[in-house]
């Protein structure tokens, strides 16, 4: 697929070092077009939020960008003015300061890592305007992404998979790695849509519940999401950090549990364990 790459430098980036790069992690931002770009580009002091990501992939096509935006944008030409672009905000071979206080797996043991994960990731900020009810105060509005969007972000994640000898399933959401903190790029990020290209990890229907052999659910799950990757705590008991982890895990494999119209009822699902969950985790392809 080809698609536009225009490079808008941020000020917020620093050296990655000799870090490898690990993972991509999935972001949204819901500010409007413009303020989404400031807030990735510029310093604090400059009026931005000092914050970055390697890439913004917007919602609107190279034309509609142009028709909207040239006051602001005026120098920009597409060779393909049909299809979404990519703004190339830092390098990757420099850090984008996207992932904050972060963990997965085993991939904070390097040095320098320990509480986040920037140094050995590649981060992506989908647009989606009205994400989080433009004030940002309800985490839990979400709003959809384009289909064009999605395909160019689709073709640009394995074309940064190819370039880094990565396994394609090393893609995750930014709420999987900051669970405690994060809930984008939130539960209308096509996840599926990726795993039927092999990106990012899915799972395989189980019919039957696993095996609780003596462990009581809460047991199962806390092991079971800390097994995944997440930080999730062994206490055997369902406490607040496991409730947000379980959130998180909903947020980018139970999508179902936001699809529906009474958002009360969406949200007072986030920490509960059900039967859906228990099956769900049991049939993650790791
Ligand atoms: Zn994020």
């Amino acid at each position: 697929m080809n698609f536009d790459i225009i490079d808008l430098p941020s000020e917020n980036m620093s050296e990655r070092g000799e870090a490898q790069i690990s993972l991509i992690i999935a972001h949204c931002i819901g500010l409007d077009f413009m303020g989404s770009l400031r807030t990735l580009t510029k310093s604090s002091a400059a009026g931005g939020g000092g914050v970055s990501a390697h890439y913004f992939i917007p919602q609107i096509s190279g034309q509609e960008i142009v028709k909207c935006h040239a006051d602001m944008l005026p120098s920009l030409e597409f060779r393909y003015p049909e299809q979404v672009p990519v703004f190339r905000l830092v390098r990757e071979k420099n850090q984008a300061w996207h992932a904050g206080a972060s963990s997965w797996q085993y991939f904070n043991e390097q040095p320098g890592r320990a509480q986040n994960l920037n140094a050995s990731t590649i981060g992506i900020e989908f647009h989606s305007p009205g994400y989080a009810k433009g004030d940002g105060s309800d985490l839990y509005f979400f709003e959809n992404f384009s289909d064009e969007q999605i395909k160019t972000g689709c073709a640009l994640i394995k074309e940064i998979c190819q370039r880094w000898s990565l396994p394609l399933t090393r893609v995750l959401a930014h709420s999987d790695i900051a669970p405690l903190r994060k809930t984008d790029p939130g539960a209308y990020f096509p996840w599926e849509f990726l795993a039927a290209q092999g990106l990012g990890l899915w799972w395989e229907s189980a019919e039957t519940l696993p095996p609780l052999a003596g462990i009581n659910r809460v047991s199962y799950v806390q092991e079971r999401l800390n097994s995944l990757g997440y930080d999730c705590p062994q206490s055997d008991v369902l406490d607040e950090h496991t409730q947000k982890v379980i959130t998180a895990f909903r947020l980018h494999f139970m999508q179902d549990s936001w699809r529906i119209d009474d958002k009360s009822d969406a949200v007072a699902l986030n920490g509960v364990i059900d039967d859906a969950l228990l099956l769900k985790l049991a049939g993650i392809k790791e």
